[in-house]
């Protein structure tokens, strides 16, 4: 009888374990359904410069319908409201429930707010399209607003967090406000654009030269850093910091890091400070039949430490899936997870940017690691587009 498998989200885990197990069963062995909340697949590396407007929409968020189509996959979009693995059932808002023989858990990692006061409330953060789009607005907005009313709470743009994610907006923002403020006829001089980091440094994850040459060329283009001072409340025109100081702002992009999702936490499986737990086959730890791809599992390298929740690693989960749920199913040797990594590159706006690339860690810096993220990028649209026979 046909299987059923059951893939919860469609970020880069939950679609290429949908390829991936499409690979491995034929139409008659298995029905594949995919659930995702949005309608597109969305490119969530290149986020930042459709926040800044550096982009269009249909360069990062690629219709499910149309990626899935003749491929004999299932697509619902829809909210999933709960998972009970007790009795392998999924329920979505709209009431809808589906079941599953195999289920593969993507659903992706939330934004963590660590408990900081006002900041969900009060912050904007950048997740989705939809996400950034708010973010692209609002900046035009406050532009446009201290055009007529001089408030420098209008001109000042906090951006609260500097991993990849915060470093990576700053920079698009520090490229293309200068165009927005010419529109609205205001002196990028008069604007204020900050990023804030807790710990003594940003982009931990560079060499100290990496580091500075990176701060370096966005302090160029107007960035103020502050670091080793974390924010410790928000308002609606205010931010504060743990040194005790204000800044006046209506505008804080949240990007200061990323938690376990609450569904995948709460459903029963068994899970690592909100992640779930996977063997090196990337089954759930406590229950076989539930798979896990992307950042809502914690996969331990070899040292014991976990690996960082990134596009790269969600990718490769997502591709071992489908062939290893076909072998659990079947009751043949399943293959353990082995991830390889290409490095990590940060873009800082449009041609700038800084790299560790290769197994060596050879560093990248200016306009060849900018190129070499663009690339990437490009191989991984070349790689789905592959994958999937499609022409945009
Ligand atoms: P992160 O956790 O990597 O960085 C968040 C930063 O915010 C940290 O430096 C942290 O010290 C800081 N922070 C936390 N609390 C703070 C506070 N109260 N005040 C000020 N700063 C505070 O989160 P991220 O940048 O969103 O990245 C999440 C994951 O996604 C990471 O694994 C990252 O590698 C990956 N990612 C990769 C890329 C890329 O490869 N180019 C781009 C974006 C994200």
């Amino acid at each position: 009888m046909s299987k059923h498998i059951l893939i919860l989200g469609s970020g880069y885990g939950g679609l290429l374990s949908a390829l991936s197990a499409r690979e491995h069963f034929s139409e008659e062995e298995a029905v594949i359904t995919v659930v995702n909340k949005e309608s597109s697949h969305q490119i969530m590396t290149e986020l930042h410069r459709l926040a800044a407007g550096n982009v269009a929409e249909k360069a990062v968020a690629l219709p499910l319908d149309k990626l899935f189509k003749g491929r004999g996959i299932q697509v619902k979009v829809g909210t999933v409201q709960e998972i009970a693995v007790g009795n392998k059932k999924v329920t979505l808002h709209d009431g809808s429930a589906l079941t599953y023989d195999i289920l593969v858990l993507a659903l992706g990692s939330e934004t963590n707010y660590f408990g900081i006061p006002g900041l969900k409330e009060h912050s904007l953060t950048l997740k989705s399209v939809d996400e950034a789009h708010r973010v692209y607005a609002h900046v035009r907005q406050r532009i446009q607003a201290y055009s007529e009313s001089k408030n420098p709470a209008d001109a000042t743009i906090v951006i609260g967090g500097g991993g990849l994610t915060g470093v990576e907006l700053v920079g698009e923002l520090a490229d293309e406000l200068p165009g927005i403020c010419r529109e609205y006829g205001v002196s990028y001089s008069e604007i204020s654009l900050k990023l804030i980091e807790a710990m003594p440094t940003i982009l931990p994850m560079f060499s100290p030269e990496l580091i500075a040459r990176a701060m370096e060329s966005l302090e160029k283009r107007g960035v103020q850093f502050l670091t080793n001072v974390p924010i410790t409340e928000a308002t609606a025109t205010t931010v504060s910091l743990k040194d005790g100081s204000t800044i006046a702002t209506n505008t804080i992009v949240w990007t200061g890091g990323v938690q376990g999702n609450t569904r995948v936490a709460e459903c029963g499986i068994e899970v690592n400070r909100g992640r779930a737990t996977v063997n090196e086959f990337l089954q759930s730890t406590s229950h076989p039949e539930v798979f896990l791809a992307g950042d809502c599992a914690v996969v331990f390298g070899p040292e014991g430490r976990p690996y960082p929740p990134t596009a790269q690693l969600a990718w490769q989960m997502g591709e071992l899936v489908g062939a290893n749920a076909a072998a659990y199913l079947n009751g043949s040797p399943m293959t353990a997870f082995s991830p390889v990594f290409s490095g990590t590159l940060a873009s800082l706006g449009r041609k700038d940017g800084i790299g560790s690339v290769g197994e060596n860690g050879i560093e990248l810096k200016g306009l060849p690691a900018s190129l070499m993220k663009k690339a990437s990028n490009a191989r991984y649209l070349s790689h789905i587009e592959g994958l999937f026979a499609l022409a945009y």
